[in-house]
């Protein structure tokens, strides 16, 4: 059985357009009403809809720490280059919020 996280990388190729400007994958794929990129997740973890960015940090990083979550260095929310994706704790377990 192929590995979810191999199919994913290819999904997550397949519906993004490399920017030759900025090197940004935008995100051809749907679109949640926040502007973000969505995509539905299947791995052992079961079912879940992700934004595009967390699925490609997922895909090409490592999972997300409960609680965590991704952004765009670039500030372009439909890119999902995982060189432009850092990991941001949203929360301490003091419940103290972090950049
Ligand atoms: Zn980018």
């Amino acid at each position: 059985m192929t590995d979810p996280k191999v199919r994913l990388k290819g999904l997550i190729r397949l519906q993004s357009w490399i920017n030759p400007e900025n090197a940004c994958w935008e995100w051809q794929g749907q679109i949640s009403n926040s502007g973000h990129g969505r995509i539905m997740l299947s791995d052992e973890n079961g079912r879940r809809l992700l934004s595009a960015e967390q699925a490609s940090f997922i895909a090409f990083h490592q999972d997300l720490p409960e609680g965590a979550g991704v952004r765009q260095t670039c500030n372009n929310r439909l890119c999902v280059n995982p060189e432009h994706l850092q990991l941001v704790e949203t929360q301490t377990p003091t419940g103290e919020t972090l950049q």
